[in-house]
């Protein structure tokens, strides 16, 4: 028996949650979920978006899957979702992005990962007002978090039969802070000769990952330029529904999708649960539950190959628990 940290999200994120979980009963891994509340919920019941009781489940359960959180624009209360990366130290975002046969994209064939710092770079939060008419968003690059981000990644790759590492930058302008990390990572490539290596100016990167996807593989880079670079191979594969998302720290791990809370949704039971279930799939293969992911990603993509049960952005017209409930259909079927 597990015991797991729950957190349904904001806006359609309970929506999301519940088709989740109804899936997961069905794969016989015994969970015992610990709910707590972070975002707007939390706002309105203990007036704050993250409460440490949030941050005591997860550092006691190890292991949390959470929808997604609203962050107001502009003004109110810091991203709960960057304070609980940096809080708990998940310093590797995961964002893998892979085609499914039915799914209407430019490719057919994507299957990239983009390995994202998640602590610092332009998120560290240190912003300021100089005066009336300026403002300055500090980014911090350390040797450290260049060096855990970039040995993830390698050890990601060769874990998982991958080929090349491409670091990610823009180290021709950003010569100190870019620069650090590009020296970083080329000195660690150097202790893993079985993987290739190589770098690309991230605006080169966009560029090249639109015309030619096919010739990346494992991309590692800065925690702002993997926040645009995930969210364009999310959509060369078909679109956010589909973008599954892992935190992970050297002790502690978040699931979540990469999509935000979609409030225009929220209670509609309308969004596609997809995301929210191919990183449970993630938080499964971490568990060592290599089985049940294998069976409930399988049946997810056999319920998108037949086109029928699926939600309004995959071009059906079912809500999110049918479409649950028709993966959980595919999965008796399969057992
Ligand atoms: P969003 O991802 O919520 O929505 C972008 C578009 O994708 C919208 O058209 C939405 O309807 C659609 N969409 C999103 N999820 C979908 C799903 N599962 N199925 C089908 N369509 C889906 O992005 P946004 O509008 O920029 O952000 C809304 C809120 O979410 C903001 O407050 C933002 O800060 C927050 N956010 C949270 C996270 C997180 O919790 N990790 C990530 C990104 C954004």
């Amino acid at each position: 028996m597990y015991k797991i940290t729950l957190i349904r999200g904001d806006g359609s994120g309970p929506d999301i949650a519940a088709a989740v979980l109804k899936v997961l009963d069905g794969t016989g891994v015994k969970i015992e979920w610990e709910e707590v509340v972070a975002g707007e919920e939390a706002l309105k019941k203990c007036g704050t978006p993250l409460p440490d009781e949030v941050i005591s489940s997860i550092r006691r359960n190890k292991v949390a899957l959470k929808g997604p959180l609203t962050t107001p624009v502009g003004v109110g209360f810091r991203s709960v979702n960057v304070a609980l990366r940096q809080k708990l130290d998940l310093y590797a975002n995961l964002r893998p992005s892979r085609s499914y046969p039915g799914v209407k994209s430019h490719y057919r064939d994507i299957d990239l990962v983009v390995v994202r710092e998640n602590t610092e770079g332009l998120y560290s939060g240190v912003e300021h007002r100089v005066g009336e008419d300026a403002a300055e968003s500090i980014k911090i690059i350390t040797r450290k978090a260049s060096e855990n981000i970039v040995r993830f990644a390698f050890d990601h790759a060769v874990k998982n039969k991958r080929k090349k590492v491409t670091a990610v930058h823009k180290a021709n302008i950003l010569k100190l802070s870019d620069g650090l990390f590009l020296e970083v990572a080329r000195y660690v490539a150097r202790e893993y000769p079985t993987i290739e290596f190589e770098d690309r100016i991230v605006d080169n990167m966009c560029m090249q990952l639109v015309q030619k996807p096919h010739l990346y593989d494992v991309m590692v880079m800065p925690n702002f330029y993997g926040d645009f670079i995930s969210d364009l191979c999310a959509g060369l594969a078909g679109g956010v529904g589909l973008a599954p998302g892992a935190n992970i720290g050297k002790e502690m791990a978040v699931f979540e999708p990469v999509h935000g809370s979609a409030p225009k949704y929220a209670g509609m039971d309308k969004v596609n649960p997809s995301a929210m279930l191919l990183s449970a799939v993630l938080m499964l293969r971490h568990l060592g539950e290599s089985k049940a992911a294998d069976l409930v990603e399988s049946s997810l993509a056999a319920v998108i190959a037949e086109g029928k049960e699926v939600t309004y952005d995959l071009g059906g017209t079912a809500r999110t628990s049918e479409m649950a409930d028709a993966i959980i259909r595919k999965m008796k079927d399969r057992e």
